[in-house]
């Protein structure tokens, strides 16, 4: 008898997964290459390079049944590629912790990337993460760009996050209203049609059993029977249409003033995890840029949206021992 034993999913058993073409029911050959080069003045082969797909030797579509179809495939790809970290042009974000711009702050002074790191100003407390652009200082010995600490930060960032997103939500909650109107129609319409329709029916069903002769019992008792399903059809038709209308005038209506609120909870909602939220901000931003103004004594963000947008926002550096959380947010196209 055969018995499974479940272990928890490594990545080495997903990624040949995800990544080889046979899943989608494609016959592929020549998937890797050997390379040679001279080392020391002799020839020295390497062998299980991957090629990229275009330059396979083979590849056959539709070959054999597939689990998934090509369309998702290369759409596995895509979400593969842009997780990879480690190159350079790959994604340093969206990939969890506690932090939750890490991997998009760019420090306005030096170009680099900001770090995180997480200290705990005592056992009792957790580690709060602090983001901080020190690597010239500690490969050049240059003077640190800026460090602060991340839970303001990030607050902001996510109020600044809702207060963009509020618009789209209520255009998509108009949209989705309207097209649900436009259904809604269009089964009434449906009905209306098909209730017509079996009143017509039940009418000549009528008028051919007044029409024939009472004596030959047959036909009248089979024109009788016609006549009966005819009217069952129109009172069925009657009561879908009733249905329909009381679910037209039960569906309410948007609460788009609660729909801000609504962001706002569904981003802390238990079940969202960090890297959802990063990712999610990952969508919307294409990075953001961090500078320290000493004279004013703040904190300036850049957030560079996608779509070519940008909004500036200004945090007061908390006072030594104080907590001054107040913030100024500007903006301009
Ligand atoms: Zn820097």
């Amino acid at each position: 008898m055969t018995s499974f034993e479940w272990t928890p999913i490594r990545y080495r058993n997903v990624i040949p997964v995800l990544k080889n073409p046979y899943y989608t029911g494609a016959y592929a050959f020549g998937k890797s290459e050997h390379r040679t080069e001279i080392v020391d003045g002799r020839a020295r082969k390497t062998y299980g390079h991957h090629r990229p797909l275009q330059d396979y030797d083979i590849l056959l579509k539709e070959h054999h049944e597939g689990d998934i179809d090509w369309a998702e495939f290369e759409r596995n790809q895509k979400q593969v590629a842009a997780n990879a970290c480690r190159r350079p042009d790959g994604t340093k974000s969206g990939r969890g912790g506690r932090a939750l711009l890490v991997g998009l702050l760019v420090c306005r002074r030096c170009g680099r990337q900001l770090t995180v790191n997480y200290t705990s100003h005592s056992s009792r407390h957790a580690c709060q993460p602090v983001y901080r652009c020190d690597r010239g200082a500690v490969m050049l010995g240059q003077r640190r760009c800026m460090m602060f600490g991340g839970l303001r930060v990030d607050k902001v960032v996510v109020q600044e996050l809702v207060r963009a997103v509020e618009p789209m939500a209520i255009e998509a909650a108009l949209a989705a209203e309207r097209k649900l109107m436009e259904r809604q129609a269009e089964q009434r319409r449906i009905v209306e049609l098909e209730l017509q329709q079996a009143r017509y029916e039940a009418s000549l069903a009528e008028r051919c059993y007044a029409a024939w002769d009472p004596d030959n019992r047959l036909i009248a008792a089979t024109l009788e029977k016609s006549w009966e399903a005819a009217l069952r059809r129109v009172q069925d038709c009657e009561t879908r249409l009733d249905a329909t209308t009381k679910a037209t005038a039960a569906t309410p209506a948007p609460d788009l003033v609660g729909l801000a609120e609504d962001l706002g909870a569904a981003w802390k909602a238990a079940g969202v995890t960090m890297r959802t939220r990063q990712q999610l901000l990952r969508t919307l931003v294409n990075e953001l840029t961090a500078d320290s103004d000493e004279a004013a004594r703040e904190i300036v963000l850049v957030i560079h949206w996608k779509g070519g947008q940008h909004s500036e926002l200004r945090l007061r550096k908390p006072q030594s021992g104080g907590h001054d959380c107040s913030t100024l947010a500007t903006r301009w196209p």
